[in-house]
């Protein structure tokens, strides 16, 4: 049961309703590049519309230091504007005269698109007194920022101490999905690990262990298991600071946690280098495993097709080289094929979901790398938290 109120919790008619959103896009040459945060927003912005509220849209987007032009929103704003049948505008600033006019100045129906909130430094900080400037600017606020709300931030945690704070229908989608898979999940409940670092992974897999019935480990984290069980590793990229726990955690789980069994090794870090496939074991000096191979694929795949629910983040491998991204895409099929309850989340696999065309075939693709690993590792989400309860 979600626990938050939730916008059927509240009559939007006539309000002003300040909107957290994840525009947090990719800008390609000051033009927006991948569009699915955007539009992921667009169920909860129609609703409120419809309701006949005005809406000031909120969000951060990039790693800016200070104002920088790079990092504008206006693009994303005159984006917005060709997607939905309401008239947009844009702010220059988030906080401050400039926002306050504007927000004053809107009417029913119309939506006002507020500059990147990490212009300010107060928003990282969930600086009270810019919390209080984001809450001057409407009369009721609505979470739909799923992908930040592992943050506390001014715009998503700090503002909800100033107004009624109530979830949007993409964080409530998001949770329910996330939440209902770890909580009583389908069994068998499979949980596909992959990507760079295991050191960024060891809660999620640490909380898993009680929940999953497997782990699938790929990617450059399982190297850091291999290691740790004793084979030379070549070149390959090892964290040599998480060996400690990749034992702990191999001692712990046993059958639980899986490994490749065969790997693509290649003679550079290059995706025009030289490769080889070979059963796991000693990587030769000068070569480095950038992806899975083919038995393992087809065992992760068993497993996955007899699976109740499965949860995939990170890739196979380094699947931005595309001789190097069979495994991701391989597991990418054999997840979309799945009659599992399918969930995706993480940037690298849902791209590797998107390019193979087969996102419309798993139950559900996350917004929010950051905040569904947080959900994996059994941990509270700030923003989620800061809404008022039912
Ligand atoms: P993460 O940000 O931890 O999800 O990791 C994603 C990155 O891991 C991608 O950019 C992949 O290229 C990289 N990656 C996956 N497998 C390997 C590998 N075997 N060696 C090095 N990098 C890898």
């Amino acid at each position: 049961m979600f626990e938050k109120k939730t916008l059927k919790d509240y009559d939007f008619s006539n309000k002003r309703v300040l909107v957290r959103v994840d525009f947090n896009v990719p800008l390609d040459a000051g033009r927006v590049g991948d569009d699915t945060r955007i539009r992921a927003a667009l169920p909860t912005l129609e609703y409120l519309l419809a309701q006949g509220a005005s809406l000031v849209l909120c969000s951060h987007l990039g790693r800016p230091k200070g104002v920088d032009v790079q990092f504008s929103l206006r693009p994303v704003a005159e984006y917005l504007d060709t997607l939905i049948d309401a008239p947009v505008s844009f702010a220059e600033d988030c906080i401050g005269p400039m926002a306050e006019t504007a927000a004053a100045a809107l009417q029913a129906g119309e939506i006002l698109v507020l500059e990147n909130t990490r212009f300010h430094a107060g928003e990282k900080k969930n600086d009270p007194e810019i919390a209080r400037q984001f809450a001057s600017l409407a009369d009721v606020f609505v979470n739909d920022a799923f992908g930040t709300a592992h943050r506390a931030h001014a715009s998503n945690v700090g503002v909800a101490d100033y107004l009624p704070a109530i979830a949007g229908l993409l964080l409530e989608k998001e949770i329910q999905y996330l939440g209902q898979a770890i909580a009583d999940p389908k069994r068998p409940f499979v949980a596909i690990l992959g990507g760079a670092k295991v050191s960024d992974k060891i809660g999620v897999i640490r909380n898993l262990l009680t929940k999953a019935d497997a782990i699938l480990i790929g990617g450059g984290m399982a190297n850091t298991f291999f290691r740790a069980e004793g084979y030379p590793m070549g070149d390959s990229l090892v964290e040599e600071t998480a060996l400690d726990v990749a034992r702990e955690l191999l001692d712990k789980a046993g059958d639980q946690l899986r490994l490749p069994i065969d790997v693509v090794i290649a003679n550079a870090f290059d995706a025009e280098a030289e490769s080889k496939t070979m059963g796991m074991d000693a990587i030769p000096d000068g070569w480095r495993i950038l992806d899975v191979g083919p038995e393992t694929i087809a065992g992760y795949g068993k497993v996955v097709a007899s699976a109740g629910t499965v949860v995939w983040n990170g890739p196979m491998g380094v699947f931005e080289f595309p001789n190097f991204a069979k495994g991701t895409f391989a597991l990418a099929q054999a997840v979309a094929k799945s009659s599992a309850l399918t969930i995706i989340g993480g940037g690298d696999s849902v791209a590797a979901i998107n390019q193979s065309g087969l996102a419309d075939q798993v139950t559900h693709v996350s917004t929010g790398g950051g905040a569904s690993l947080q959900m994996l590792e059994g941990d509270e989400l700030p923003g989620l938290a800061a809404l008022d309860d039912r």
